[in-house]
C-alpha cells in the first residue's frame, strides 16, 4: 500500500464548470470569479471575498491596503510557511517574530505586547494546522495599541473560535487555494473582509491599480480606465474560479470526513504515548494538517520507517527565522524562539484528506505505531 501525503478532490463537477468557461469567450477575471467571490463570502459569513492568485499575494495586498509602509514592523509567528513573513518583506516592512504556545503552536498572544514598538503597525497571526489563534486576545491588544490585524487563514477556511470566523473581526483574512489546501485551483487565494472599501481597493491592487478591470469595462461598454496607484498582478481568473466553485459547495462534507479521520488518528495515537497539539475549547478545527509530536531523538528514525512503508509524511514547519536568508538578512539566530524551535524538531504531519479510505487510515496508524515502537 502506498499512502500519498495529499490527494485533491477535483473531479467531474469541476471539469463541467471549467468546460463552461472554455466555451465562453472570456478566460480571465469575470463572471465565474465574481460568482466564486460571492459564494466564498457567503460561506465565510463575511461581506466580501476578493479572488486572487495566491495567499501570498493576498497577504501582500492586505498589508498594503492596511497602510503598511517601508520601515514599519509587523508582528507574526515563526511557526508558519515562509510565505507569511515573505509577504511582510514584500510590503517593505520588517517581520517581528513572537514565540508560540507550547500547547497549540499558535502565536502566543501573551508575548505580543512585549514585542510592540513605535514602529509596529500590524499583527499577522497564522491559524496553524487549521486551529485559530486566540483572536479575542489578539484583537483586544490590537484595539488598545491601535494596530491592524491581518489573519493568515491559509489553513483555516472552515475554522471558527469563540463564535468568530476568519476575517470577521479583523482587517481581513487571507486564504489559500494552493495544491494541498482544503479546496484548490492549483494556485489561488482570496482576501476576505467585512470592509467593502478595502475589498474594492484590493480589487484595484490585484490588477495593476486599474480603476476598472476588463470585465467591468466590457459590461459598461467603455474602454476608459485610469491607473491611480501602483498595483500588482494577482487577479484570479475564471478557470481557477470554475475549479473552486464545486469544491466550495462540498466544503463542509469534505471537512466532516477529515474531522472524522483526525479524531480517529487522535484516539488511536494517544494510546501509544504520542503527543499532539491541544484542541482548544469553543472552537471548530479546520483539520488542514494532522501533526504529531515525537521525541526529537527519534524523529529521523520514525520518518525513515514511514518512508520504507510508503507512508508519506511532512514537516510543518522549519521555523522561518532559521532559514539562511532570514538569519543573514535580519540577524535571527537559533535559540531566539525556543518553543517554535522545539516544535519544529518534534513535528510530523500525517496524511489527512477526504479521499483516504478507512483501510488506508488503519494502515497509517499501524505504521506510526510500529515506527514509534521501533525508533
Ligand atoms: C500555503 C500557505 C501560504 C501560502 O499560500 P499560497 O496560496 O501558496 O501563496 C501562506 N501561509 C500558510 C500558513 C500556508 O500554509
Amino acid at each position: 500500500m502506498k499512502i500519498e501525503f495529499f490527494k485533491h478532490n477535483v473531479g467531474e463537477d469541476e471539469l463541467r464548470e471549467v468546460k463552461k468557461v472554455f466555451n465562453s469567450p472570456f478566460l480571465t477575471t469575470g463572471e465565474a470569479t465574481h460568482r466564486l467571490e460571492r459564494n466564498l463570502a457567503k460561506y465565510l459569513g463575511i461581506k466580501e471575498a476578493v479572488g486572487l492568485t495566491s495567499c501570498t499575494g493576498a497577504l501582500h495586498l492586505a498589508l498594503l491596503a492596511a497602510g503598511i509602509k517601508p520601515g514599519d514592523e509587523v508582528i507574526t509567528t515563526p511557526m508558519s510557511f515562509v510565505a507569511t513573513a515573505h509577504a511582510i518583506l514584500m510590503a517593505g516592512a520588517k517581520p517581528v517574530f513572537v514565540d508560540v504556545e507550547p500547547e497549540t503552536g499558535n502565536i502566543n498572544a501573551n508575548l505580543i505586547e512585549a514585542a510592540i514598538t513605535k514602529k509596529t503597525k500590524a499583527i499577522l497571526p497564522v491559524h496553524l494546522y487549521g486551529q485559530m489563534a486566540d483572536m479575542e486576545k489578539i484583537l483586544a491588544i490590537a484595539q488598545k495599541r491601535r494596530l491592524k490585524v491581518i489573519e493568515d487563514a491559509a489553513h483555516a477556511l472552515e475554522a471558527r473560535r469563540d463564535g468568530v470566523r476568519p476575517g470577521q473581526k479583523s482587517f481581513g483574512a487571507c486564504l489559500s487555494f494552493y495544491a494541498t489546501k482544503a479546496i484548490t485551483s492549483g494556485e489561488g487565494g482570496s482576501f476576505a473582509t467585512n470592509d467593502k472599501k478595502m475589498a474594492e481597493y484590493v480589487r484595484r491592487l490585484r490588477s495593476h491599480g486599474v480603476t476598472r478591470e476588463l470585465s467591468q469595462r466590457q459590461r459598461l461598454g467603455s474602454m476608459a480606465y485610469d491607473v491611480d496607484v501602483l498595483g500588482w498582478k494577482y487577479n484570479m481568473d475564471n478557470i481557477q474560479a470554475a475549479l473552486l466553485l464545486p469544491q466550495l459547495g462540498r466544503v463542509e462534507k469534505t471537512w466532516q470526513r477529515r474531522a472524522k479521520i483526525a479524531e480517529y488518528y487522535r484516539q488511536s495515537l494517544a494510546k501509544i504515548g504520542v503527543t499532539m497539539p491541544v484542541i482548544v475549547s469553543k472552537s471548530k478545527h479546520a483539520h488542514h494538517l494532522f501533526t504529531i509530536w515525537v521525541s526529537p531523538r527519534k524523529r529521523k528514525n520514525i520518518l525513515n520507517y514511514l518512508k520504507t512503508k510508503d507512508v508519506s509524511a511532512a514537516i510543518n514547519y522549519v521555523p522561518i527565522h532559521l532559514f539562511s536568508f532570514y538569519r543573514r538578512q535580519l540577524g535571527f539566530k537559533k535559540g531566539m524562539f525556543p518553543v517554535a524551535e522545539k516544535i519544529s524538531r518534534q513535528t510530523i504531519s500525517l496524511p489527512l484528506y477526504a479521499k483516504l479510505t478507512d483501510v488506508e487510515v488503519d494502515y497509517v496508524i499501524k505504521q506510526v505505531q510500529n515506527a514509534v515502537r521501533k525508533a
